[in-house]
C-alpha cells in the first residue's frame, strides 16, 4: 500500500498520511499548519484513529500543526531529537520505530539539510522489504534541501544521502518534503542516477556546489523555526491578556494563563498543577510546574496528601498559582490553601480552557489555547 500524499500549495510541502487498513490506526508526516482543517477532514473520512504527528526536521518555510493534532485528534507528537523541539513527546533517534496499529516506521538520522534531520522508512505490514523512504529536505526529487543555515552542512548531507539513502534499494520510492515542480515521488535508483547534484558527483563538487547557491533567506524562517520547535504553538497565540490579577473572593485573585507564565519565568510566584496524576499523565503538563493534586482518580476523593503538597511547594514564602483542566478545581484549590495561610492565585481556564459549542476544549482560553509551553507525559 501507498502512503495518502497530501500537498500545501503555498510552501509546496507534502504531508504524508499513513495507515493500518485494519486497525485504522494513523501516522501523519510533516502535516501543515494551514492545511489543518484539510488534514482533520481526510483522518474522518477515512475513518482513523491519528496515532502519531511526526517531524522530519524543524522547519524553516512552514508550521507544523503538530500541537494542534495531539489536541483535536489525540495524537501522540514525535520530532528528531536534535531539533529542540522540547514540546514533543518523543524525542526521536536513529533507528527508533513508531507503531500504528500492526504498521510501523523506522527512525533514519540523515543530519545535512539540519544537524537533527531524520527520514522515515516503512515496510507495509504483509511486504517482504521497506519500499517507501519519506526524505523530508535531505532528497529531494533531482535535488536536495539546502544546507546554508541551521546547522546545516554540506559535507553531512552528502554522507547522509550516499552512504543512507543510497544504499537502500533501488525500487525503494522516495517521498519528498517538498516539491516545486508537480513531481511526486521518485525511486532511490533514480536519484542515484539522475539527480544532478549527485549523480556521478565527488564530495568535494558536491560541497561546491552547495556552498555556490546564494539561496535568499525563507521568508518565514524567523516565525517558523522558533514555532516549530514549539510543535507549532506561537508564543503570541491568544492575544496579550491584561497582567494584572482581578480580585476574588476568598482567594489573592484569578491570573491569565499569560500571567502565570511570565510570574512563573521570573520566579515571582510557584505554578501548582492541581489536576489528578492521570490527567496530567495523559493530556499534558506544564514544565517547571509542581503537583498538588485536589482530587485523585479513582472515584476523585480528595487527596488527603493535598495540603502538605501545597505547604511544600510554598516552602520558600512565594505565592502559589493554581492550574486544573478549566479553571473550576482550581478556585477550590486556591481556597484551600488561602484557609492554610498561603497566598494563592486562580489560574483562569485551566491547562485545557472552557468547552466551545461543540463541546470540544482547546480552542477557548487556558494555558495550552494561549500557546505557553507545555508537554505531554
Ligand atoms: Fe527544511
Amino acid at each position: 500500500m501507498n502512503p495518502t500524499q497530501l500537498f500545501d500549495p503555498a510552501s509546496s510541502t507534502y504531508t504524508y498520511l499513513l495507515f493500518d487498513e485494519q486497525t485504522r490506526e494513523a501516522l501523519i508526516i510533516d502535516p501543515v499548519d494551514e492545511q489543518l482543517q484539510r488534514d482533520l477532514d481526510a483522518l474522518a473520512h477515512l475513518g482513523l484513529t491519528l496515532k502519531w504527528t511526526v517531524e522530519t526536521h524543524a522547519h524553516a518555510d512552514h508550521i507544523t500543526s503538530a500541537a494542534r493534532l495531539a489536541e483535536l485528534a489525540g495524537a501522540r507528537t514525535a520530532a528528531p531529537a536534535g531539533c529542540d523541539v522540547g514540546t514533543a513527546a518523543v524525542q526521536l533517534r536513529d533507528g527508533d520505530t513508531l507503531a500504528f496499529g500492526r504498521e510501523a516506521v523506522r527512525v533514519l538520522h540523515t543530519p545535512g539539510h539540519t544537524a537533527g534531520s531524520v527520514c522515515f522508512l516503512w515496510r507495509p505490514a504483509g511486504e517482504a522489504a521497506e519500499r517507501h523512504v519519506f526524505t523530508g529536505d535531505t532528497l529531494l526529487i533531482q535535488g536536495c534541501g539546502r544546507t546554508d543555515f541551521q546547522s546545516g552542512s554540506a559535507e553531512q548531507l552528502y554522507d547522509s544521502i550516499t552512504r543512507k539513502l543510497f544504499t537502500l534499494p533501488d525500487t525503494t520510492l522516495v517521498w519528498p518534503g517538498h516539491d516545486y515542480h508537480g513531481r511526486t515521488q521518485s525511486t532511490i535508483g533514480a536519484e542515484k542516477t539522475t539527480n544532478p547534484r549527485l549523480a556521478g558527483r565527488t564530495r568535494e563538487q558536491f560541497v561546491q556546489t552547495m556552498d555556490g547557491l546564494g539561496l535568499p533567506r525563507p521568508r518565514r524562517m524567523d516565525e517558523a523555526v522558533p514555532a516549530n520547535q514549539r510543535s507549532g504553538l506561537r508564543q503570541d497565540a491568544g492575544g496579550a491578556a491584561s497582567g494584572e490579577p482581578a480580585p476574588a473572593e476568598g482567594y489573592a485573585g484569578d491570573i491569565s494563563p499569560r500571567t502565570a507564565h511570565d510570574w512563573m519565568q521570573a520566579g515571582q510566584a510557584v505554578l501548582v498543577d492541581v489536576r489528578t496524576d492521570a490527567e496530567r499523565e495523559w493530556v499534558g503538563f506544564v514544565p517547571g510546574a509542581e503537583t498538588a493534586a485536589w482530587k485523585q482518580w479513582p472515584g476523585m476523593a480528595l487527596n488527603p496528601g493535598f495540603d502538605a503538597a501545597v505547604q511544600t511547594a510554598a516552602r520558600d514564602g512565594r505565592p502559589l498559582m493554581m492550574l486544573c483542566r478549566s479553571g473550576v478545581r482550581s478556585i477550590a484549590a486556591a481556597r484551600r490553601a488561602t484557609a492554610l495561610g498561603l497566598a494563592a492565585y486562580n489560574v483562569l481556564g485551566g491547562f485545557e480552557g472552557d468547552p466551545d459549542e461543540q463541546a470540544q476544549r482547546g480552542r477557548k482560553n487556558g494555558w495550552r489555547h494561549a500557546g505557553l509551553p507545555w508537554r505531554q507525559g
